[in-house]
Protein backbone atom coordinates (compact mmCIF):
# COMPACT_ATOMS: atom_id res chain seq x y z
CA UNK A 1 0.00 0.00 0.00
CA UNK A 2 1.33 2.98 -1.12
CA UNK A 3 1.40 6.49 0.79
CA UNK A 4 2.42 8.68 -1.71
CA UNK A 5 0.22 10.94 -3.74
CA UNK A 6 0.32 11.65 -7.28
CA UNK A 7 -1.35 14.67 -6.67
CA UNK A 8 -2.68 16.93 -3.94
CA UNK A 9 -5.77 19.05 -4.10
CA UNK A 10 -6.76 21.37 -1.67
CA UNK A 11 -10.68 21.77 -1.65
CA UNK A 12 -11.81 25.25 0.50
CA UNK A 13 -14.97 26.92 1.20
CA UNK A 14 -14.60 30.67 1.89
CA UNK A 15 -17.33 32.36 4.43
CA UNK A 16 -17.67 36.29 4.61
CA UNK A 17 -15.49 37.66 1.57
CA UNK A 18 -16.12 41.32 0.25
CA UNK A 19 -18.89 40.68 -2.28
CA UNK A 20 -17.50 43.21 -5.05
CA UNK A 21 -14.09 41.24 -5.23
CA UNK A 22 -16.32 37.75 -6.03
CA UNK A 23 -18.43 39.98 -8.49
CA UNK A 24 -15.19 40.63 -10.18
CA UNK A 25 -14.28 38.05 -12.20
CA UNK A 26 -11.36 39.83 -14.03
CA UNK A 27 -10.01 40.21 -10.70
CA UNK A 28 -10.63 36.61 -9.50
CA UNK A 29 -8.45 35.55 -12.61
CA UNK A 30 -6.00 37.77 -11.38
CA UNK A 31 -5.92 36.35 -7.96
CA UNK A 32 -5.60 32.93 -9.46
CA UNK A 33 -2.55 33.78 -11.94
CA UNK A 34 -0.49 35.35 -9.17
CA UNK A 35 -1.71 32.11 -7.06
CA UNK A 36 0.52 30.11 -9.51
CA UNK A 37 3.25 32.19 -10.08
CA UNK A 38 3.90 31.90 -6.31
CA UNK A 39 3.88 28.58 -6.12
CA UNK A 40 5.65 28.07 -9.44
CA UNK A 41 3.37 26.50 -11.19
CA UNK A 42 2.95 26.13 -15.32
CA UNK A 43 0.16 28.35 -16.69
CA UNK A 44 -1.05 27.34 -19.80
CA UNK A 45 -4.32 29.33 -20.06
CA UNK A 46 -6.81 31.06 -17.72
CA UNK A 47 -10.90 31.43 -18.46
CA UNK A 48 -13.51 33.48 -16.84
CA UNK A 49 -17.20 32.99 -17.00
CA UNK A 50 -19.06 35.57 -15.19
CA UNK A 51 -23.09 35.06 -14.25
CA UNK A 52 -24.33 38.08 -13.06
CA UNK A 53 -23.55 38.26 -9.92
CA UNK A 54 -21.09 35.18 -9.40
CA UNK A 55 -18.14 33.76 -11.69
CA UNK A 56 -15.70 30.83 -11.87
CA UNK A 57 -12.45 31.50 -12.85
CA UNK A 58 -10.04 28.51 -13.86
CA UNK A 59 -6.55 28.69 -14.77
CA UNK A 60 -5.01 25.46 -16.37
CA UNK A 61 -1.91 24.83 -15.13
CA UNK A 62 1.06 21.93 -16.75
CA UNK A 63 0.16 20.40 -12.79
CA UNK A 64 -3.53 20.01 -12.96
CA UNK A 65 -5.83 23.44 -12.52
CA UNK A 66 -6.65 26.50 -10.00
CA UNK A 67 -10.31 27.58 -9.48
CA UNK A 68 -12.45 29.74 -7.95
CA UNK A 69 -16.06 29.79 -8.28
CA UNK A 70 -18.38 32.52 -6.39
CA UNK A 71 -21.62 33.35 -4.83
CA UNK A 72 -21.05 37.15 -4.04
CA UNK A 73 -25.07 37.64 -2.79
CA UNK A 74 -23.53 35.10 0.38
CA UNK A 75 -20.05 36.30 -0.02
CA UNK A 76 -19.32 32.80 -0.60
CA UNK A 77 -16.09 31.45 -2.80
CA UNK A 78 -15.42 27.59 -3.55
CA UNK A 79 -11.89 27.28 -3.97
CA UNK A 80 -9.95 24.26 -5.42
CA UNK A 81 -6.16 24.17 -5.82
CA UNK A 82 -5.16 20.62 -7.70
CA UNK A 83 -1.27 20.89 -7.92
CA UNK A 84 0.28 16.87 -9.38
CA UNK A 85 4.11 16.20 -8.52
CA UNK A 86 6.56 17.91 -6.22
CA UNK A 87 4.98 21.97 -6.44
CA UNK A 88 3.37 22.45 -2.94
CA UNK A 89 -0.74 23.83 -3.34
CA UNK A 90 -0.80 25.43 0.16
CA UNK A 91 1.89 28.45 -1.64
CA UNK A 92 -1.32 28.59 -4.64
CA UNK A 93 -3.65 28.24 -1.49
CA UNK A 94 -2.06 30.77 0.37
CA UNK A 95 -1.87 33.66 -2.07
CA UNK A 96 -5.72 32.99 -2.74
CA UNK A 97 -6.56 33.31 0.72
CA UNK A 98 -4.82 36.33 1.29
CA UNK A 99 -6.69 38.01 -1.31
CA UNK A 100 -10.22 36.88 -0.99
CA UNK A 101 -10.10 37.71 2.84
CA UNK A 102 -12.53 35.66 4.07
CA UNK A 103 -13.78 35.63 7.70
CA UNK A 104 -13.79 32.21 7.97
CA UNK A 105 -12.44 29.20 5.50
CA UNK A 106 -12.54 25.63 5.77
CA UNK A 107 -10.28 23.77 3.78
CA UNK A 108 -9.07 20.23 3.42
CA UNK A 109 -6.68 18.21 1.36
CA UNK A 110 -7.36 15.56 -0.40
CA UNK A 111 -4.47 13.11 -1.93
CA UNK A 112 -5.22 11.88 -5.43
CA UNK A 113 -4.11 9.05 -6.98
CA UNK A 114 -3.82 6.63 -4.03
CA UNK A 115 -5.52 3.94 -2.78
CA UNK A 116 -5.76 4.72 0.96
CA UNK A 117 -6.31 2.12 4.05
CA UNK A 118 -9.59 1.59 5.19
CA UNK A 119 -10.11 4.68 7.56
CA UNK A 120 -8.08 7.35 5.07
CA UNK A 121 -9.41 9.73 3.32
CA UNK A 122 -11.57 13.09 3.85
CA UNK A 123 -10.25 14.47 6.30
CA UNK A 124 -6.69 13.32 5.12
CA UNK A 125 -4.41 11.76 7.25
CA UNK A 126 -1.33 12.85 8.24
CA UNK A 127 1.99 10.60 7.62
CA UNK A 128 4.81 10.90 9.40
CA UNK A 129 7.82 9.33 7.81
CA UNK A 130 8.99 7.91 10.98
CA UNK A 131 11.89 5.85 9.56
CA UNK A 132 12.33 4.37 6.14
CA UNK A 133 9.59 1.77 5.90
CA UNK A 134 7.92 2.77 8.90
CA UNK A 135 5.47 6.14 9.04
CA UNK A 136 2.97 6.62 11.94
CA UNK A 137 -0.27 7.80 10.34
CA UNK A 138 -2.79 10.43 12.39
CA UNK A 139 -6.23 9.90 11.14
CA UNK A 140 -8.07 12.89 12.58
CA UNK A 141 -11.28 13.28 13.00
CA UNK A 142 -11.79 17.42 12.30
CA UNK A 143 -8.98 19.97 11.16
CA UNK A 144 -9.00 23.31 13.15
CA UNK A 145 -6.46 24.95 10.73
CA UNK A 146 -3.58 24.24 7.95
CA UNK A 147 -1.68 26.94 7.10
CA UNK A 148 1.76 27.23 5.51
CA UNK A 149 4.17 29.77 7.47
CA UNK A 150 7.21 31.34 5.79
CA UNK A 151 9.10 29.14 8.07
CA UNK A 152 6.58 25.70 8.15
CA UNK A 153 3.63 24.33 7.59
CA UNK A 154 1.23 24.51 10.08
CA UNK A 155 -1.46 21.58 10.89
CA UNK A 156 -3.72 21.84 14.08
CA UNK A 157 -6.61 18.76 14.22
CA UNK A 158 -8.92 17.25 16.35
CA UNK A 159 -8.11 13.61 17.08
CA UNK A 160 -10.89 11.02 18.79
CA UNK A 161 -8.33 10.01 21.06
CA UNK A 162 -5.25 12.74 21.51
CA UNK A 163 -8.22 15.73 21.62
CA UNK A 164 -6.30 18.38 19.58
CA UNK A 165 -2.83 17.36 18.13
CA UNK A 166 -0.14 19.97 16.36
CA UNK A 167 1.92 19.04 13.95
CA UNK A 168 4.48 20.91 12.01
CA UNK A 169 5.87 19.84 8.98
CA UNK A 170 3.85 16.77 9.38
CA UNK A 171 5.58 15.66 12.40
CA UNK A 172 3.36 15.48 15.91
CA UNK A 173 4.45 18.52 18.35
CA UNK A 174 2.11 17.74 21.28
CA UNK A 175 -1.09 16.65 21.90
CA UNK A 176 -4.12 17.64 24.57
CA UNK A 177 -3.98 14.34 25.62
CA UNK A 178 -0.51 14.01 26.85
CA UNK A 179 1.68 17.55 26.06
CA UNK A 180 1.91 17.70 29.88
CA UNK A 181 4.04 14.76 30.33
CA UNK A 182 6.06 16.33 27.85
CA UNK A 183 6.84 19.32 28.96
CA UNK A 184 6.82 18.31 32.86
CA UNK A 185 9.89 15.83 31.77
CA UNK A 186 11.56 18.75 29.57
CA UNK A 187 11.44 21.46 32.30
CA UNK A 188 11.13 19.92 35.63
CA UNK A 189 14.12 17.89 36.30
CA UNK A 190 16.43 21.12 35.03
CA UNK A 191 14.45 23.72 36.86
CA UNK A 192 14.50 21.41 40.10
CA UNK A 193 18.16 20.74 39.45
CA UNK A 194 19.01 24.37 39.18
CA UNK A 195 18.93 25.85 43.52
CA UNK A 196 17.04 29.03 42.66
CA UNK A 197 16.04 29.42 38.86
CA UNK A 198 15.42 33.34 38.64
CA UNK A 199 16.31 34.16 34.98
CA UNK A 200 14.91 31.38 32.19
CA UNK A 201 15.06 31.16 28.62
CA UNK A 202 12.75 29.01 26.11
CA UNK A 203 13.71 29.05 22.81
CA UNK A 204 11.11 27.28 20.55
CA UNK A 205 8.23 26.34 22.65
CA UNK A 206 5.86 28.22 20.49
CA UNK A 207 2.21 26.36 22.16
CA UNK A 208 3.40 28.23 25.45
CA UNK A 209 3.48 24.50 27.10
CA UNK A 210 6.99 24.88 28.10
CA UNK A 211 6.47 28.33 29.49
CA UNK A 212 3.52 27.33 31.77
CA UNK A 213 5.91 24.63 33.66
CA UNK A 214 8.30 27.18 33.96
CA UNK A 215 5.84 29.63 35.63
CA UNK A 216 4.72 27.23 37.93
CA UNK A 217 8.45 27.71 39.49
CA UNK A 218 7.06 30.50 42.17
CA UNK A 219 11.08 31.87 42.05
CA UNK A 220 11.19 32.27 38.40
CA UNK A 221 11.03 36.28 38.03
CA UNK A 222 11.82 36.52 34.02
CA UNK A 223 11.30 34.02 31.15
CA UNK A 224 12.12 35.09 27.48
CA UNK A 225 10.55 32.90 25.25
CA UNK A 226 12.40 33.20 21.23
CA UNK A 227 10.50 31.09 18.81
CA UNK A 228 10.86 31.80 14.92
CA UNK A 229 7.61 31.73 13.64
CA UNK A 230 5.09 34.33 15.74
CA UNK A 231 2.09 32.42 13.73
CA UNK A 232 2.67 29.20 15.49
CA UNK A 233 2.04 31.26 18.96
CA UNK A 234 -0.94 33.29 17.49
CA UNK A 235 -2.47 30.21 16.55
CA UNK A 236 -1.48 28.17 20.11
CA UNK A 237 -3.07 31.04 21.94
CA UNK A 238 -6.79 31.18 19.78
CA UNK A 239 -7.35 27.39 19.15
CA UNK A 240 -5.35 25.89 21.88
CA UNK A 241 -5.34 28.15 24.81
CA UNK A 242 -5.63 24.95 27.16
CA UNK A 243 -2.01 24.42 26.28
CA UNK A 244 -0.33 27.71 27.01
CA UNK A 245 -3.04 28.35 30.31
CA UNK A 246 -2.60 31.74 30.27
CA UNK A 247 1.37 31.66 29.97
CA UNK A 248 1.62 34.15 27.09
CA UNK A 249 -0.05 36.66 29.61
CA UNK A 250 1.83 36.29 32.43
CA UNK A 251 3.82 39.63 33.29
CA UNK A 252 6.86 37.59 33.62
CA UNK A 253 6.96 36.04 30.36
CA UNK A 254 8.73 37.94 27.24
CA UNK A 255 8.33 37.12 23.37
CA UNK A 256 10.86 37.47 21.35
CA UNK A 257 10.31 36.24 17.55
CA UNK A 258 13.36 35.25 15.74
CA UNK A 259 15.83 32.37 15.24
CA UNK A 260 16.81 30.87 18.36
CA UNK A 261 20.12 30.51 17.30
CA UNK A 262 20.52 34.15 16.17
CA UNK A 263 18.92 35.45 19.59
CA UNK A 264 21.69 33.02 21.41
CA UNK A 265 24.34 34.38 19.21
CA UNK A 266 24.09 38.09 19.49
CA UNK A 267 23.14 38.32 23.33
CA UNK A 268 24.54 40.32 25.67
CA UNK A 269 22.21 40.79 28.55
CA UNK A 270 21.86 39.48 32.32
CA UNK A 271 22.68 35.63 32.10
CA UNK A 272 19.87 32.86 32.66
CA UNK A 273 19.89 30.60 35.35
CA UNK A 274 18.24 27.87 32.99
CA UNK A 275 17.44 27.37 29.27
CA UNK A 276 14.95 25.21 28.11
CA UNK A 277 15.24 24.07 24.13
CA UNK A 278 11.71 23.28 22.90
CA UNK A 279 12.52 23.44 19.06
CA UNK A 280 11.14 21.15 16.46
CA UNK A 281 12.61 17.75 15.26
CA UNK A 282 16.46 18.75 13.43
CA UNK A 283 14.69 17.17 10.35
CA UNK A 284 12.91 20.41 9.50
CA UNK A 285 16.15 22.70 8.94
CA UNK A 286 15.14 25.63 10.84
CA UNK A 287 15.93 24.26 14.19
CA UNK A 288 18.77 21.70 12.91
CA UNK A 289 21.89 24.55 14.07
CA UNK A 290 20.25 24.59 17.82
CA UNK A 291 21.57 21.13 17.93
CA UNK A 292 25.56 21.37 16.78
CA UNK A 293 28.77 21.89 18.92
CA UNK A 294 29.13 25.56 17.89
CA UNK A 295 25.37 26.34 19.24
CA UNK A 296 25.85 24.62 22.46
CA UNK A 297 29.29 26.53 23.10
CA UNK A 298 27.40 29.95 22.51
CA UNK A 299 25.03 28.86 24.42
CA UNK A 300 27.32 28.37 27.66
CA UNK A 301 27.95 31.77 27.08
CA UNK A 302 24.84 32.92 28.13
CA UNK A 303 24.35 30.78 30.95
CA UNK A 304 25.62 31.56 34.42
CA UNK A 305 28.00 28.33 35.47
CA UNK A 306 25.68 26.73 37.97
CA UNK A 307 23.34 27.02 35.00
CA UNK A 308 21.37 24.40 33.49
CA UNK A 309 20.08 23.48 30.14
CA UNK A 310 17.69 20.94 28.85
CA UNK A 311 17.18 19.97 25.15
CA UNK A 312 14.24 17.97 23.65
CA UNK A 313 16.28 15.37 22.03
CA UNK A 314 14.73 13.14 19.88
CA UNK A 315 13.46 9.56 19.47
CA UNK A 316 15.53 7.46 21.78
CA UNK A 317 15.28 4.47 20.12
CA UNK A 318 15.02 5.19 15.92
CA UNK A 319 16.00 8.67 15.50
CA UNK A 320 20.27 7.60 14.67
CA UNK A 321 18.37 5.91 11.99
CA UNK A 322 17.12 9.33 9.91
CA UNK A 323 19.24 11.98 10.47
CA UNK A 324 22.80 13.24 11.02
CA UNK A 325 21.25 14.76 14.52
CA UNK A 326 19.63 12.02 16.69
CA UNK A 327 19.33 11.01 20.14
CA UNK A 328 22.93 9.74 20.25
CA UNK A 329 24.41 12.83 18.92
CA UNK A 330 22.58 15.16 20.94
CA UNK A 331 24.32 13.37 24.28
CA UNK A 332 27.47 13.42 22.52
CA UNK A 333 27.81 16.36 21.10
CA UNK A 334 26.63 18.24 24.50
CA UNK A 335 29.48 16.16 26.29
CA UNK A 336 31.94 17.72 23.90
CA UNK A 337 30.71 21.47 25.72
CA UNK A 338 29.25 20.61 29.12
CA UNK A 339 30.97 19.01 31.98
CA UNK A 340 28.02 17.32 33.53
CA UNK A 341 25.49 15.56 31.03
CA UNK A 342 22.55 13.85 31.65
CA UNK A 343 20.03 11.91 28.95
CA UNK A 344 16.18 11.51 30.22
CA UNK A 345 13.54 9.88 28.81
CA UNK A 346 9.59 9.68 29.08
CA UNK A 347 7.14 7.74 26.67
CA UNK A 348 4.68 10.10 24.78
CA UNK A 349 1.66 8.49 23.18
CA UNK A 350 0.95 10.95 20.72
CA UNK A 351 4.44 10.35 19.51
CA UNK A 352 4.30 6.79 19.69
CA UNK A 353 7.61 6.15 21.68
CA UNK A 354 10.06 7.43 24.16
CA UNK A 355 10.91 10.55 23.74
CA UNK A 356 14.65 11.64 24.72
CA UNK A 357 16.38 15.27 26.26
CA UNK A 358 19.12 16.28 27.51
CA UNK A 359 19.93 17.94 30.34
CA UNK A 360 23.74 19.79 30.55
CA UNK A 361 25.66 22.14 33.59
CA UNK A 362 28.95 22.87 34.58
CA UNK A 363 28.29 22.98 38.31
CA UNK A 364 24.84 21.30 38.45
CA UNK A 365 24.02 17.39 38.53
CA UNK A 366 20.44 16.48 38.40
CA UNK A 367 20.86 12.83 39.37
CA UNK A 368 22.79 13.71 42.74
CA UNK A 369 19.31 15.48 44.15
CA UNK A 370 18.00 13.28 47.05
CA UNK A 371 14.31 12.13 46.89
CA UNK A 372 13.69 14.61 49.61
CA UNK A 373 15.34 17.80 47.55
CA UNK A 374 13.51 17.29 44.53
CA UNK A 375 10.01 17.15 47.06
CA UNK A 376 11.13 20.28 49.07
CA UNK A 377 11.97 22.10 45.93
CA UNK A 378 8.55 21.22 44.56
CA UNK A 379 6.85 22.50 47.24
CA UNK A 380 9.15 25.99 48.21
CA UNK A 381 8.17 26.51 44.49
CA UNK A 382 4.24 25.64 44.92
CA UNK A 383 4.70 23.51 41.69
CA UNK A 384 1.41 21.74 40.94
CA UNK A 385 2.37 19.14 38.69
CA UNK A 386 0.69 15.60 37.23
CA UNK A 387 3.28 13.22 35.63
CA UNK A 388 6.38 14.36 37.50
CA UNK A 389 7.46 13.75 41.28
CA UNK A 390 10.66 13.07 43.47
CA UNK A 391 10.51 9.05 42.25
CA UNK A 392 9.66 10.03 38.66
CA UNK A 393 12.81 12.25 38.72
CA UNK A 394 15.21 9.25 39.04
CA UNK A 395 13.22 6.95 37.12
CA UNK A 396 13.51 9.60 34.05
CA UNK A 397 17.46 9.32 33.88
CA UNK A 398 17.57 5.07 34.22
CA UNK A 399 18.54 3.72 30.54
CA UNK A 400 18.05 0.13 29.47
CA UNK A 401 22.17 -1.38 28.35
CA UNK A 402 21.02 -1.19 24.98
CA UNK A 403 20.64 2.92 24.55
CA UNK A 404 23.13 3.65 26.35
CA UNK A 405 25.46 1.21 24.09
CA UNK A 406 23.95 2.67 21.27
CA UNK A 407 24.80 6.60 22.50
CA UNK A 408 28.69 5.25 23.08
CA UNK A 409 28.52 3.53 20.04
CA UNK A 410 26.71 5.47 17.36
CA UNK A 411 27.20 9.18 18.69
CA UNK A 412 29.75 11.53 17.61
CA UNK A 413 29.47 15.68 18.00
CA UNK A 414 27.81 16.91 15.58
CA UNK A 415 29.35 20.64 14.25
CA UNK A 416 27.64 23.34 12.05
CA UNK A 417 29.75 22.02 9.27
CA UNK A 418 27.97 18.61 9.13
CA UNK A 419 24.85 20.18 8.35
CA UNK A 420 26.03 22.24 5.27
N1 LIG B 1 7.19 19.49 21.45
C1 LIG B 1 7.85 19.74 20.30
C2 LIG B 1 8.54 18.63 19.62
O1 LIG B 1 8.02 17.56 19.61
O2 LIG B 1 9.57 18.82 19.00
C3 LIG B 1 8.32 21.12 20.06
C4 LIG B 1 7.12 22.00 20.10
S1 LIG B 1 7.24 23.67 19.78
C5 LIG B 1 5.70 23.95 18.99
C6 LIG B 1 8.41 23.84 18.49
C7 LIG B 1 8.63 25.30 18.16
O3 LIG B 1 9.98 25.47 17.72
C8 LIG B 1 7.76 25.85 17.06
O4 LIG B 1 6.93 26.84 17.59
C9 LIG B 1 8.74 26.42 16.04
O5 LIG B 1 8.30 27.61 15.43
C10 LIG B 1 9.97 26.62 16.91
N2 LIG B 1 11.25 26.68 16.20
C11 LIG B 1 11.73 25.87 15.24
N3 LIG B 1 12.96 26.27 14.86
C12 LIG B 1 13.27 27.35 15.62
C13 LIG B 1 14.40 28.21 15.69
N4 LIG B 1 15.45 28.04 14.88
N5 LIG B 1 14.38 29.22 16.59
C14 LIG B 1 13.29 29.42 17.40
N6 LIG B 1 12.20 28.64 17.36
C15 LIG B 1 12.19 27.62 16.49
Amino acid sequence: MGVEALGRHLIAEFFGCNASVLSDSKKLEEILLEAAEAAKLTVIRSATHFFDPGATSLVLIGESHLSIHTWPEYGHATVDVFVCGEKDPWVAYRVIEERLKPKEAKVVELPRGISPPSKLGTPPCIVDKVVPGFCLVYVPTKYLRREVTEHQRIDLVEHEVFGKILFLDDKAQVSTFDEWIYHEALVHPAMVAHPNPKRVLILGGGDGGALREVLKHRCVEHVTLVDIDPRVIEMSKKLIPEISAGAFDDPRAELVFTDGRRFVVEYGGEPFDVVIIDVTDPISGISAKLFTKEFYEALKKVVRRDGVVCTQAEDVYLSHYTFEISFPTIVKTMESVFRVVRPLRAWIPVFGTEWGFCIASEEVDPTSLTREEVEARLSERGVETKFYCPEVHHALFAFPKNVAKNVEELGRVVCDKDLD
